[in-house]
């Protein structure tokens, strides 16, 4: 932590400098990131719902797949760029945009069943950063329900990989993986209905399944 952050924690109302002018002339860490950018339930359904990106469209061409401590997780497709990056370096679903590109040049410190945010000091490659309170830099309706939810999701994902490296049977761990995948990711979420409501379903049926799993 000590060498890519500025050694603080910040919470949503904490004043941050962290602001880099609407990424004016630059696109940086819309390139050359690899499996980095993992999206989470939410974002499937920002870009499909509110996107209108069809499900079909966005795993073939915009997402990939990779393995995390035993658990498959979507992330950003980086042949060279994202897909949603256009020819003038601007995102066309900047809107709609995943959860962790509001989030740079921001992270994550999670704890104690929560989390608090620190600052990247090398990712960002725009110099003299603006300062401004987290929750401005977020760019996220009803932050403290959220923040609940990334919260129960990071922790829930622990739980699934602790149980998928317990299972030690890769018939089962792949089973296990493939209800994840369609219950969170592949299934698509009713569009007349608001996004928490439906995630907390879900998350409650795959607990109640993980032990049949
Ligand atoms: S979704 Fe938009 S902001 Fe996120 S990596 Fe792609 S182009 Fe960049
Ligand atoms: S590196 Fe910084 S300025 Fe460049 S696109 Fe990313 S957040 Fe914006």
């Amino acid at each position: 932590m000590e060498d890519i952050s500025d050694g603080k924690l910040y919470t949503a109302e904490d004043m941050v400098r962290a602001g880099c002018g609407d990424c004016a002339g630059c696109s940086a860490c819309c390139r050359g990131m690899g499996d980095s950018l993992v999206l989470d339930p939410l974002d499937v359904y920002r870009l499909n719902i509110e996107g209108k990106v069809g499900l079909n469209e966005l795993f073939s061409r915009y997402l990939d797949f990779h393995v995390e401590d035993g658990l498959i997780l979507p992330h950003m497709k980086m042949t060279e760029a994202c897909g949603f990056l256009d020819e003038n370096g601007r995102c066309q679903v900047h809107p709609f945009r995943p959860g962790i590109c509001r989030l740079f040049p921001l992270g994550r410190f999670y704890e104690n069943g929560g989390f608090r945010y620190f600052l990247q000091v090398n990712e960002c490659k725009k110099k003299n950063r603006s300062k401004g309170k987290v929750k401005h830099f977020l760019d996220t309706p009803d932050l403290p329900r959220y923040e609940k939810y990334v919260a129960d999701w990071h922790y829930f994902l622990l739980d699934a990989q602790k149980g998928i490296r317990a299972m030690g049977d890769q018939g089962r761990a792949k089973a296990a993986n493939l209800y994840l995948l369609n219950r969170f990711f592949l299934t698509p979420y009713d569009g007349n209905r608001e996004f928490y409501g439906q995630f907390y379903e879900r998350l409650e049926e795959a607990r109640a399944r993980w032990e049949e799993l």
